[in-house]
């Protein structure tokens, strides 16, 4: 969600260090950077490498941080485009927009071109909600991006990542072999994970020492990795709207209230896990 409209092949410093909990798809993950890292490995023998891979999870749960730490650790340029912005702020250009990406990125291969949101213009026919464009526009952004992913060669050092919630909206025309045929599900976090996720957002705070990982993970079921990082944040502005010097367990427990109030607000279900 917090990807740029347009990021123009930048190189990431994400690393797998600052994504945690997510060792479901951390096979996946590898061997994305190793096809970008040592595309020979693959090809002496004959193999083709996968040119597209969907994650698909709620909202929250790291999907772009994940890009953006594949992109990192294979020390490749990242492109990224957000389908919704994209849409929206380009219309009557979608296509072209597609192309020129395409044609950067082919460039500047090895590289990750990051979709998110590819659902709003990836959405197939007779499932489309309420959205801003045309869909005649929509269309052709989408064939656009189909004809790229077909036309690029199979092994050209450019691997396509799109992030969705919806991954049932999706045109089964982006699922095909040679498309987007490799998934990667993230779910929300457990508690373990949530504990993990929470070492990484505490690790640039000034802390009291009563502020703990795992009792915090413990507070916050439902959570996803965004939720934690918000919390992390909230309590480090609330202390220092207090004015102290560390961040303390009163400032997390307020922090929560907020968010938590917040999260209601918006009706997310906050389920009795665990
Ligand atoms: P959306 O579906 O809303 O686009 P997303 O799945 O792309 O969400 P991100 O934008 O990657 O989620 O996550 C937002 C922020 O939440 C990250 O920048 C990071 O600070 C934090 N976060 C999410 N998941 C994790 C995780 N597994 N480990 C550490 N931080 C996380």
């Amino acid at each position: 969600s917090k990807a740029m409209l347009f990021d123009e092949g930048q190189k990431s410093k994400v690393t797998f260090a600052d994504v945690a909990g997510l060792e479901e798809a951390a096979m996946e993950v590898k061997e994305v950077v190793d096809f970008l890292k040592n595309p020979d490995d693959f090809t002496k023998l004959g193999a083709k490498i996968p040119k597209g891979v969907i994650m698909i999870g709620p909202p929250g749960t790291g999907k772009t941080l994940l890009a953006k730490a594949m992109a990192g650790e294979a020390q490749v340029p990242f492109f990224s485009l957000s389908g919704s912005e994209f849409v929206e702020m380009f219309v009557g250009v979608g296509a072209s927009r597609v192309r020129d990406l395409f044609k950067q990125a082919k460039e500047k291969a090895p590289c990750i071109v990051f979709i998110d949101e590819i659902d709003s213009i990836g959405r197939s026919r007779g499932k489309q909600a309420f959205y801003s464009g045309s869909n005649d526009e929509r269309e052709s952004t989408l064939n656009q991006l189909l004809t790229e992913m077909d036309g690029f060669e199979t092994n050209s050092g450019v691997i396509v990542l799109a992030a969705t919630n919806r991954a049932d909206l999706l045109d089964p025309a982006l699922l095909r072999p040679g498309r987007f045929d490799r998934h990667i599900y993230l779910e929300l976090p457990n508690i373990r994970e949530r504990e993990e996720i929470f070492k990484v957002h505490l690790r640039p705070l000034k802390l009291n020492e009563t502020i703990d990982a795992a009792y915090l993970a413990g507070q916050t079921p439902g959570f996803s990795g965004a939720d934690i990082a918000n919390v992390c944040n909230e309590a480090a502005l609330i202390a220092a709207r207090r004015k102290k010097d560390r961040v303390d367990k009163q400032d997390f427990h307020d922090a929560l209230d907020r968010i938590v109030a917040g999260l209601e607000k918006k009706s997310k279900v906050i389920s009795p896990e665990e």
